[in-house]
């Protein structure tokens, strides 16, 4: 029988539950790749995600071909394009890692329907996540919606099958991948309609491991280092987790390890936990897909977000880093010009747009879709709705985060600010967080005048976390 393994986010050779089925169930494995035309419709020409997937597609296809095999490219539409695929290939099945995206399980239940008009068949394989959706349970035998708890019986769940992170190897099975019919001919970005460049971060298999390597070497001191947006604390595996460049059992299967041995300090498994928020967020996505658009608990979605010319205003200071708040606006430059935020940015800038400037957080939550390199369905929606407490989240609604004295905190000496506002490089630690606080002469003396060269502030906090009070204590009454 031969096979057909259709990649999506899943972009790499190794450990890949569905490559692994179609080889030790196959005489022959072919590999595609679809472009999607209408995803690809909506992006800007100089998209850096799609400069990623395609560095992160030749890499896939060299590595294919080392083991014998190689990598079709198709652009279209799934629908069309798989199925025809498969019958010209004269597969059997189409083997592929399992995304638990809403538009992805339609986008699947449709070509599965199609398959099976053939006698073909889809099938469906977890890789993307340790637990999914019905794995790890309450005692009841119901769904979390606290992180914490989750966290415990997913550790429990895991401790009662350490099967769970076994690798799905691929290279001993490598003689069932059929020959490339030629050299590699992969379609360049102009051809796609793309504008060539450099992928925002090393691409690939090897991109992934480079990065997985430097940070190992770091791991120990994550817990205090990660919260400084300013260092290098973190991991910046996101976009190589988001298109499956390296493998999420193997990521855990390291930290497990470093945990164990003590040779990750607390570092380890503090990022053991940051790893299984992500399997909470895609549970979480996976049970309740109208999370999409629908606050996680429904009564939020009652709550009188600002709208009209000035709300308009204020979002697109936001979008722009023009608030005038300068952590917040250099978050939002960092996003802009790289497409990635660290964590405590998104923290910051997210609860900024919900709870300062009153803006629904959909809004906020397609901004960061349309720029983040690792955007995430599951994780974008998770942390917005966590930001604007209308989210699975432990902490009251009236946790509102002060921007000046998480600037204090987390950027103290105003690092971060000066490397992405320039206006305020001038600036010392105890002036750059809050500039409107500071004599104006003296912040002349030092290049800066407020309304010229760098705004004043957009609202006044103190004010905006009244009026986000007002604005949830009037939902409660309405309950
Ligand atoms: P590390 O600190 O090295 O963490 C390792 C990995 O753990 C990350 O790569 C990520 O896969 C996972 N992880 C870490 N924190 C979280 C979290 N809070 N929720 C889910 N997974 C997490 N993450 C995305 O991958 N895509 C998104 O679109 C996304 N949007 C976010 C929006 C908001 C408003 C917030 C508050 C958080 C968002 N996150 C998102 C989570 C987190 O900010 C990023 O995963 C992290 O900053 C990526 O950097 P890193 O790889 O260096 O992280």
């Amino acid at each position: 029988s031969n096979s057909l393994v259709w990649f999506r986010r899943d972009l790499r050779a190794f450990d890949h539950a569905a490559l692994h089925q179609a080889l030790t169930s196959s005489n022959r494995v072919y590999c595609v790749f679809v472009y999607d035309c209408d995803i690809l419709a909506a992006l800007p020409r100089d998209d850096r995600r799609v400069r990623f997937i395609h560095a992160s597609l030749a890499s896939l296809d060299a590595e294919l071909r080392r083991l014998g095999g190689y990598l079709i490219v198709r652009q279209g539409r799934p629908l069309e394009v798989i199925p025809a695929l498969a019958a010209e290939l004269g597969v059997d099945a189409v083997c592929v890692c399992a995304d638990y995206e809403p538009d992805a399980v339609k986008r699947d239940a449709r070509v599965n329907e199609r398959l099976e008009a053939d006698g073909r068949k889809l099938l469906s394989l977890k890789d993307h996540v340790v637990f999914e959706q019905d794995e790890v349970l309450t005692l009841a035998g119901g769904p979390f919606s606290v992180f914490t708890p989750y966290k415990n019986a997913w550790l429990k769940r895991l401790a009662a099958k350490p099967e769970t992170l076994a690798t799905w190897p691929v290279d001993q099975y490598a003689q069932a991948f059929a020959p490339p019919p030629g050299p590699p001919a992969l379609p360049p970005l102009d051809e796609l309609g793309f504008e060539p460049g450099e992928p925002p971060l090393p691409a690939g298999m090897e991109g992934a491991e480079a990065l997985f390597e430097r940070f190992v070497a770091r791991v120990a001191d994550y817990g205090r280092a990660r919260d400084f947006p300013s260092g290098d604390g973190t991991s910046r595996l996101s976009v190589h987790l988001r298109f499956g460049t390296t493998s999420i059992r193997h990521l855990v299967r390291t930290a497990q390890q470093m945990a164990l041995s003590g040779a990750g300090g607390s570092g380890a498994s503090v990022w053991l936990s940051e790893l299984i928020w992500r399997d909470f967020y895609s549970m979480i996505l996976a049970r309740n897909p109208q999370v999409t658009t629908q606050s996680f608990k429904p009564a939020f979605d009652a709550l009188a977000w600002d709208s009209g010319a000035q709300a308009e205003e204020r979002f697109a200071a936001w979008c722009a880093g023009r608030t005038g708040y300068p952590l917040v606006d250099a978050a939002m430059a960092q996003l802009n010009r790289t497409g990635f935020m660290h964590n405590r940015l998104r923290m910051i800038t997210a609860s900024f747009l919900t709870k300062d400037l009153g803006i629904d957080w959909r809004r906020g939550e397609r901004y960061f879709a349309l720029k983040l390199n690792d955007y995430d369905l599951a994780s974008n929606n998770g942390g917005w709705q966590w930001a604007a407490s209308t989210g699975c989240d432990a902490q009251p609604w009236f946790r509102i985060f002060n921007p000046v004295s998480q600037s204090q905190r987390f950027d103290a000496q105003g690092q971060f600010i000066r490397a992405w506002v320039p206006a305020l490089a001038g600036l010392g630690a105890k002036e750059i967080h809050a500039p409107w606080l500071v004599p104006r002469d003296e912040l002349a003396r030092k290049g800066v005048v407020l309304g010229r060269d760098y705004p004043l502030p957009v609202v006044d906090h103190d004010e905006a976390r009244k009026r986000t009070l007002e604005r949830f204590a009037a939902l409660k009454k309405g309950d």
